[in-house]
């Protein structure tokens, strides 16, 4: 992957100044519209505020409007770092290390840290080709695959994961791994007549008739039978659980899907020639 540093951060985004330039050339490529004037004109920056001034009418255009940037009193430059911050380690940071590294309080980086987040969830398209399919079990002690689950804890939340082999990943936070849960999401996120390749858990039996191509994994088997294995979603769960233990202790279930999102995200975009850096910032317009 291409490796986007804080030193191209410095160079490119000196101060609020170059970072506002930079959405004003990301938004409007072909010069700002004028809503008044109906047409491409000419702007001016306003010393004041983060806006520009038409220069024939006066209208004012705020290039962080409908951007995670907007109204908040954080200057850009610490946004930018920001997202620099949360691309740029395999298990991601945490809120708290955020506060520290941006010298703002633990409320501002919190908020900073959860609008960020957002913008790593996966794009909406079906997963095709060979795709690995899992779940794990998250709470309690932390992560656990769910052959190793200690029952008798409390109840652990469900996540499934769906990793297109050389490519992309999504994973679903879930209410259970029943049939009628994990079958739905495949068949919501996988184009139909994909090869599937599972554990041998009994939800997955029926992805034949469903239109895939299904083969299951026998854990049991010493080794890994040809291509039959999930050992790319194994790399993604490992990160995963390296976060939760590592980086944030605990994941409240209300932010899992979030959090899932953050991983997945970053394991889709793991060979990207474009930084992930860049990636987010192509997406700081709220949709
Ligand atoms: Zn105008």
């Amino acid at each position: 992957m291409k490796r986007y540093t804080i030193k191209d951060l410095q160079k490119d985004f000196p101060n609020d100044e170059a970072c506002l330039e930079w959405l004003v050339k990301y938004f409007f490529p072909n010069g700002i519209p004028c809503k008044n004037c109906d047409k491409v004109t000419k702007h001016h920056r306003v010393k004041s505020r983060p806006s520009y001034s038409c220069d024939i009418c006066g209208h004012h255009v705020h290039p962080t409007a409908n951007t995670i940037f907007h109204k908040s009193s954080t200057p850009l430059t610490l946004w930018f770092y920001a997202i620099l911050l949360m691309t740029s380690t395999r298990a991601g940071i945490s809120a708290k290390q955020l506060e520290r590294e941006l010298g703002v309080t633990y409320k501002t980086a919190w908020r900073m840290f959860h609008q960020i987040r957002k913008m790593m969830s996966d794009d909406k398209n079906l997963l095709s080709g060979e795709i690995e399919v899992d779940e794990a079990y998250v709470g309690g002690k932390g992560f656990n695959k769910r052959h190793e689950a200690n029952f008798g804890e409390k109840p652990k939340q469900v996540v499934m994961g769906m990793v297109k082999r050389g490519g992309e990943a999504k994973v679903r936070h879930v209410i259970s791994s029943g049939a009628r849960v994990l079958l739905p999401q495949i068949q919501k996120n996988v184009e139909p007549n994909s090869r599937i390749y599972s554990d041998q858990l009994g939800a997955y039996r029926t992805l034949n008739k469903l239109g895939y191509k299904h083969s299951s994994v026998n854990h049991h088997e010493e080794y890994v039978n040809n291509n039959i294995h999930t050992q790319n979603l194994e790399n993604l769960w490992s990160n995963l659980k390296r976060g939760i233990t590592g980086v944030y202790r605990h994941v409240d279930s209300k932010y899992l899907q979030a959090y899932s999102n953050e991983y997945a995200f970053r394991y889709s975009h793991r060979n990207s020639q474009k930084a992930m850096f860049w990636t987010l910032m192509e997406r700081v317009q709220k949709v």
